[in-house]
């Protein structure tokens, strides 16, 4: 295969380890910070993670004032909520505490503080023409990899259309990645988040976009991911597996911003949209059908083989046949332990609703780096797969929901 040409420049200074977030007040003082905004939620600030942070913000002598209603899917008003409390305390810093809600709340607040308008201004990629402040990601769940990656998702108020506004100079300066935070995670919540996680490093692994050097973060992250994953779901308080499933997380959202995501993302938004399904949990409904039709073309069936292998799913000796089978099982058997629904007919998804979610997955930015073109038909193809149970899903009984907000 030829290698493709790319450009790639680390941004982001990863901060490693447990205990790590006491280092947050030392590290912002040292990014010239004097008053920092702490951007985070209501759960965070009850699990005593927003406290730990101020603790040590105060530490090194620094302000601090604190924006917690950051919510899931973050909207325009929002992020106009925190602007307005950034603006009234006139803070130089921005510290992001949570799920990859507070971080796109976080990155949007940053984007208006600093470069003025709206959301909507900025939504495509490049849009913003001032620098903008230092910001300091703290993640508390291992999932989105927002903390290293220079997109923030807002969705706009009135039509809940999820913009997505890409610029290098939104991105974190630095990622704190402290693996006891993690463990406070809800159980469902490590379960669609670790999911998530997973479905980045099998789809960064296949896009049009892909480079060497995403791919190394591909396959570290599928390793680290994979394993840890089943760890975490049985045994919560399980810190070295927490702290592999938070690197990993972190190397998926590296892979994202060097080789973006495909088809999968495409088809779970409309339904993220329409339907309010968790977005872990409907871009792992719809994985393992993308993952069949891609593999469909050859040189993308060989590229799946090849993360299987570089996890150690399947062996050098496997062809790319065996190992795309490997791939999908150990797939298989990672959703059925998330408890996830498998099927839509259980997400209350009405098949009647498919032209409108093909047509709006088709619109979504993440297809087209998805290695198979994909027309309207093909995502309703995907859909309508989505509805059939295949026989390798865990019976009713297993997945019987575990409805827990979802705080961060
Ligand atoms: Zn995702």
């Amino acid at each position: 295969m030829q290698i493709p040409g790319f450009d790639f420049q680390p941004r982001t200074r990863f901060v490693f380890g447990a205990g790590s977030v006491d280092r947050v007040g030392e590290l912002a003082h040292a990014s010239g910070a004097r008053h920092v905004l702490l951007v985070t939620d209501a759960g965070i600030v009850a699990a005593g993670h927003a406290a730990h942070v101020q603790r040590s913000l105060a530490a090194a002598h620094l302000r601090a004032t604190t924006f917690d209603r950051a919510r899931e899917n973050p909207t325009t008003r929002c992020v106009d909520d925190c602007v307005a409390v950034a603006k009234a305390a006139g803070i130089d810093t921005i510290v992001g505490l949570g799920g990859g809600s507070s971080m796109d709340t976080a990155k949007g607040c940053n984007f208006i503080l600093t470069n003025g308008g709206r959301m909507q201004d900025y939504w495509g990629v490049g849009k913003a023409t001032k620098p903008m402040l230092p910001f300091l990601a703290i993640p508390t769940t291992a999932g989105t990899g927002s903390e290293c990656q220079s997109a923030a998702l807002i969705a706009d108020e009135q039509t809940h259309q999820k913009m997505a506004c890409l610029d290098p100079k939104c991105i974190a300066r630095i990622a704190i990645l402290d693996p006891t935070l993690t463990l406070s995670q809800p159980p469902r919540v490590t379960a669609d988040t670790g999911i998530d996680a997973i479905a980045h490093a099998v789809e960064t692994a296949v896009t049009t976009k892909r480079t060497p050097l995403s791919l190394m973060y591909s396959g570290e992250a599928f390793k680290l991911c994979v394993r840890a994953f089943p760890e975490v779901v049985l045994n919560p308080n399980d810190l070295e597996a927490r702290a592999r499933m938070l690197l990993g997380a972190s190397f998926a959202g590296m892979a994202i911003e060097n080789s973006m995501l495909g088809a999968a993302h495409a088809a779970a938004n409309p339904l993220t949209a329409h339907y309010g399904i968790v977005h872990g949990e409907a871009v792992g409904l719809m994985l393992p059908h993308v993952i069949r039709f891609n593999a469909e073309d050859a040189a993308t069936r060989a590229a799946y083989a090849e993360l299987a292998r570089a996890a150690d799913v399947a062996g050098v000796g496997d062809d790319h046949e065996h190992a795309l089978e490997l791939l999908l099982a150990r797939l298989e058997n990672v959703l059925n332990l998330a408890s996830l629904p498998r099927v839509l007919v259980d997400c209350g998804v009405d098949p009647e609703a498919i032209p409108t979610l093909a047509e709006e997955a088709g619109r979504q930015w993440t297809a087209s780096f998805n290695p198979r073109a994909l027309t309207r038909d093909h995502f309703a193809n995907l859909y309508r797969a989505a509805f059939e149970p295949r026989g390798n899903e865990a019976p009713v009984s297993t997945r019987a929901r575990r409805r827990e907000t979802h705080s961060h």
